[in-house]
């Protein structure tokens, strides 16, 4: 008696069965990575708000140790981002050897981002020249700081893959030095994953930011996990702990952090 007819039957059945089985343990492989690679041991709550020292995490790195030029403080991003960020550096160097460039602001964590909060809320830092305290309605004090910052919890800045370059002012942007970053960034950044996240002529969020830029292969993950979180629970940034006017600021966080460029969602 032939079995071999019965042998391929069952080596197909063998087939069938361990196929779809292989496909999912991949599947669920490189989901596991991924999300791995998006929060190492933190969880989503904590990286997204900045709840922690990007100092002590694995998957951050100091700017300056990859020879990209910062100021004299320590400055932390995610390390793919900072590895695109250098590639980046090194062709705007080779374009432009003489044009100053470098990193004023990197990640910044719940804490850091409070005091910039803060201290434009009690008018120990000016705004457009003057002191906030004058401005008595909560939520109309919210809206002047929100013009170019973000409340705790909020920021981009915590996600560790947005930084500041050379100068926080747009204008000087329109001529000499900050002219020729900005337009080789305009024209370049996009080829190492960056985009700008705040431009001009958006219908709300923050005003036209020419110095901030972001990593948008991971930024647009934290993105979407941060939109998700808002749905799931619209309390939860009021479970991180108060700042000043935060009964007040939280309501209008989405419509900031969702108010981005098309070319960074
Ligand atoms: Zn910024």
């Amino acid at each position: 008696m032939d079995f071999t007819p019965y042998r391929w039957y069952l080596r197909g059945r063998a087939v069938r069965v361990t196929l779809p089985l292989l496909f999912c343990f991949i599947l669920f492989g490189i989901a596991g990575s991924a999300n791995q690679n998006l929060y190492g041991s933190l969880s989503p709550e904590r990286y997204l708000t900045g709840k922690f020292d990007p100092s002590k995490e694995p998957l951050f790195v100091l700017v300056g140790s990859l020879g990209i030029p910062t100021d004299k403080r320590k400055h932390y991003l995610r390390k793919e981002a900072a590895y695109a960020l250098r590639e980046l550096y090194r062709a705007f160097r080779s374009d432009h050897p003489g044009v100053p460039f470098w990193i004023r602001s990197a990640t910044r964590n719940w804490h850091t981002q409070k005091v910039i909060w803060e201290n434009k809320w009690y008018g120990r830092r000016l705004v457009g020249g003057k002191r906030l305290t004058a401005i008595a309605n909560p939520i109309d004090r919210a809206l002047k700081i929100l013009e170019y910052s973000s409340m705790p919890g909020t920021s981009r800045h915590h996600w560790g893959t947005d930084f500041d370059i050379n100068e926080l002012r747009n204008r000087y942007y329109d001529s000499g030095n900050g002219a020729v970053v900005y337009r080789w960034m305009k024209r370049n950044a996009s080829r190492f994953g960056f985009c700008q996240p705040y431009t001009p002529g958006r219908e709300s969020g923050y005003q036209e930011e020419r110095w901030h830029w972001s990593y948008r292969p991971l930024a647009k993950f934290y993105l979407g996990d941060w939109k998700r979180m808002m749905q799931q629970n619209p309390r939860w940034l009021e479970q991180l702990g108060p700042f000043a006017g935060f009964e007040d600021a939280v309501k209008l966080a989405p419509r900031y952090v969702e108010s981005i460029n098309a070319a960074c969602q």
